[in-house]
């Protein structure tokens, strides 16, 4: 990678928030976690991020009304991969790239690969 590479994951478990981050940061990539819409919508106005792994079911704001207020209301450039446990909330949803979960860091690898450099 030739700059420094900057990941947003918005999940509602913070499990998998920090096992994302400790893989993606072992690739160089420099990686911000939130838990919440709240958070996610504030460091999003604080930050500039390459790409952000979302989550579809989380309390309150979930992933669909984050991804629309990235897409539509700020209209952020960022490529925006949605995740879920329940796939069928990834199909037509607005996401750049969609993972169901349970998925393999090789699969993670290639869609960024896909979005960001090709
Ligand atoms: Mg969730």
């Amino acid at each position: 990678m030739m700059y420094n590479f900057c990941v947003l994951i918005i999940d509602d478990e913070i499990p998998i928030l920090k096992m994302l981050r400790q893989r993606l940061e072992r690739l160089g990539m420099t990686v911000d976690i939130v838990s919440n819409g709240k958070q996610a919508v504030r460091i999003l106005n604080e930050n500039y991020y390459d790409l952000i792994l979302l989550d579809m079911k989380m309390p309150e704001i979930d992933g669909g009304q984050i991804l629309d207020y990235i897409k539509f209301q700020k209209k952020f450039e960022v490529p925006v991969v949605g995740m879920s446990g329940t796939p069928w909330l990834l199909k037509n949803s607005g996401f750049d790239a969609v993972l169901p979960k349970p998925f393999s860091m090789e699969k993670l690898k290639e869609m960024i690969q896909k979005l960001c450099y090709e």
